[in-house]
């Protein structure tokens, strides 16, 4: 994003437009964190904002502040189409291409909006007018942060903004480990505390919030795990009978990968996740150093993210996914094999 780019977008919002902000399908804390940051930016400017997202969301990311303003897709179709109809400006928040947003990519397409992209994920595909494109960026929380502070509007940041970008910064970052988190990262973490951001309570939100069936599915999911030592690599199934018996829903298996990549030694660690709604086997992955996950999946699961966490799919049962898997671990012999 140039300066021009900058003087050219403050100038669009210098008059009250109608503006729709768009979170990837499945949205994660990241992507509720920086369409809330953003709306809550846009509403004190007088802007008719609305935020649209693809679907449903987990329960633990329902008390964000504005939260209960966000439209679902899924179940407004009509409503939301005439918004991007009528939409000036569309803004797509932590997603890189249309396909992520699922059945809403028709109407954004046609939507004769300026679209406006800040987004972190590698590889962007060209959609937008305007396009913030960071893959360095640990979150696009921060981005949000970023463009707000490119737009000199610092002073604007309230305790609301401030709870939803650190959220999705926090969220995105493991709470503050991964490696995407730099200095910069903490500095606005620090000034998003002094705005109001309540750290230990957005902690508790977000991680305390387990029931008894989720901790019996992540037992589960525990003792399912298996090491493949040679590749340094660890994975996690779980089909639909046992998220059935422990009564999953949506979000439960949140961050359960990241016990198969807490393993001494493990560098790639990956779960796979039965859907029989979906008919598909959902795949996260993650890794450690320089090992691109989002090579693998874009390669062999019709997905993508960044280096060191990805996302994908797979068509074949759950038993052929895994024999998928193992099968073309030799092809990354050279960065998985212990030196
Ligand atoms: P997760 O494993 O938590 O679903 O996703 C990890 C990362 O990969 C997230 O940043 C997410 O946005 C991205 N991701 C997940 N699924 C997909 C996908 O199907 N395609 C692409 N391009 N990225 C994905
Ligand atoms: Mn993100």
């Amino acid at each position: 994003m140039t300066q021009d780019d900058i003087t050219h977008i403050k100038s669009l919002l210098h008059s009250p437009k109608a503006i729709v902000i768009i979170p990837h399908k499945n949205p994660d804390g990241d992507a509720i964190g920086s369409t809330l940051g953003l709306y809550h930016y846009l509403k004190k400017h007088n802007h008719e904002a609305v935020i649209i997202a693809p679907n449903e969301y987990p329960d633990f990311l329902k008390w964000m502040p504005g939260e209960d303003s966000i439209l679902k897709y899924e179940y407004q179709k009509e409503y939301c189409d005439d918004k991007l109809n009528a939409a000036d400006l569309i803004f797509t928040l932590d997603f890189n291409a249309l396909g992520r947003i699922g059945t809403m990519e028709e109407a954004v397409t046609a939507s004769k909006a300026i679209k406006i992209m800040i987004d972190h994920h590698q590889q962007p595909d060209d959609y937008a007018t305007f396009m913030y494109s960071d893959v360095t960026m640990s979150s696009t929380c921060e981005m949000v942060f970023n463009f707000i502070e490119k737009l000199g509007d610092l002073d604007d940041l309230d305790s609301e903004m401030a709870t939803c970008l650190y959220t999705g910064i926090m969220t995105d970052t493991g709470s503050f480990r991964f490696s995407s988190t730099t200095s910069k990262t903490h500095a606005i973490v620090g000034q998003l505390i002094e705005k109001g951001a309540d750290n230990s309570q957005i902690h508790n939100n977000i991680l305390d919030t387990n029931s008894y069936e989720r901790m019996q599915l992540l037992g589960k999911a525990l003792t399912n795990l298996k090491v493949v030592p040679e590749y340094r690599t660890a994975y996690i199934t779980l089909s639909q009978e046992e998220l059935n018996t422990f009564n999953f829903k949506k979000g439960d298996t949140e961050g359960f990968v990241n016990y198969a990549l807490s393993l001494k030694d493990i560098i790639f660690a990956a779960i796979f996740i039965e859907s029989h709604q979906d008919n598909i086997i959902k795949i996260s992955l993650r890794s450690k150093g320089d090992f691109s996950v989002n090579a693998v999946s874009r390669s062999h699961f019709q997905g993508g993210g960044h280096t060191n966490a990805a996302g994908g799919k797979s068509d074949l049962n759950l038993n052929q996914t895994i024999e998928k898997f193992i099968s073309i671990l030799p092809q990354y012999k050279k960065d998985l094999k212990a030196k």
